[in-house]
């Protein structure tokens, strides 16, 4: 009589906990749910950078954090409460013996105690099912997060070989365009040094902007022009702009000072000048 009593009030407590909303159990659930969309994001946003892949494992371990939180709590009470049933049903199966007559309704009483501790057991067992559901979601965000990972890995990698394309391109391109400009110059010397005429060996002394040189320093040549190293020369007897071909370099006399079959060199410095000193070469005029 009191156990099919006890039988029935735990079948029913049984049922109650099946149709409850377990406010656990509903933040468990909004949790997986965050996480699900936490996932969806990172996989969407893999190649969209290093900030928001950081922002998003972020998040992430949060979440995680927080439901590692919830599940040792859940975990703990859960054995307490299951420790707490077993022990109430011992004492209902106790009562059970040793009642008679008015004592019935008493026992009564505490069985339906026991069975309420019974029922928040159960409760709490079905929340650590739930917990196993976010044990399962976390490892599904730990496998997002290592497909993001893996997949910004290959971005970056695919990155970097454009990267190199395009830089070996560049050098290419540039090696090719400084042949050219190479080739173009020695067409151009060839084609000066066909049409070149002899003028003879002559005198060659340098000189450079300064006051020793000139008398007063930074003094445009005599032509007008600012003189350049490499390709300014004085000599009289030729008109300014003749071409002059001397050991290999085209010259351009812009400069007055040293009469015609003497070539003054100009050099930026004095030193260099010095170093020139004086000699002779063959002298070549170049047509245009
Ligand atoms: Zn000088």
């Amino acid at each position: 009589m009191l156990n099919q009593k006890i039988t029935s009030i735990l079948l029913a407590a049984s049922m109650f906990t099946v149709f409850t909303a377990n406010p656990v159990s509903a933040g468990i659930i909004d949790t997986a749910a965050g996480i699900n969309a936490v996932r969806y994001e990172s996989g969407a946003a893999a190649g969209s950078g290093e900030s928001d892949q950081n922002r998003l494992f972020t998040s992430l371990e949060e979440k995680q954090e927080a439901e590692k939180a919830v599940l040792m709590k859940i975990r703990t009470e859960t054995a307490k409460a299951a420790d707490a049933a077993e022990e109430a049903a011992d004492e209902a199966l106790d009562c059970a013996e040793k009642t008679e007559g008015e004592e019935i309704e008493e026992a009564a009483d505490s069985a339906v105690l026991h069975a309420e501790n019974a029922r928040a057991a159960s409760d709490l067992v079905a929340a650590a099912n739930d917990m196993q559901t976010v044990e399962m979601t976390a490892s599904i965000a730990e496998a997002a997060r290592e497909e993001a990972s893996q997949a910004a890995a290959e971005a970056e990698e695919a990155a970097q070989a454009e990267a190199d394309r395009a830089k070996k391109a560049a050098e290419e391109e540039a090696a090719a365009k400084a042949k050219a400009e190479a080739e173009a110059e020695a067409a151009a010397r060839e084609k000066a040094l066909a049409s070149a005429e002899y003028l003879g060996t002559f005198t060659l002394t340098a000189y450079c902007n300064c006051a020793a040189c000139n008398g007063s320093a930074g003094n445009p040549t005599a032509s007008g022009v600012m003189p350049t190293s490499g390709h300014t020369v004085a000599m009289g007897g030729v008109p300014f702009g003749t071409k002059l071909l001397i050991d290999g370099t085209i010259y351009t006399v812009e400069d007055r000072g040293t009469p015609y079959g003497h070539v003054d060199i100009f050099f930026d410095s004095h030193e260099e000048a010095l170093d020139f000193g004086m000699g002779s070469a063959d002298v070549y005029l170049i047509k245009e």
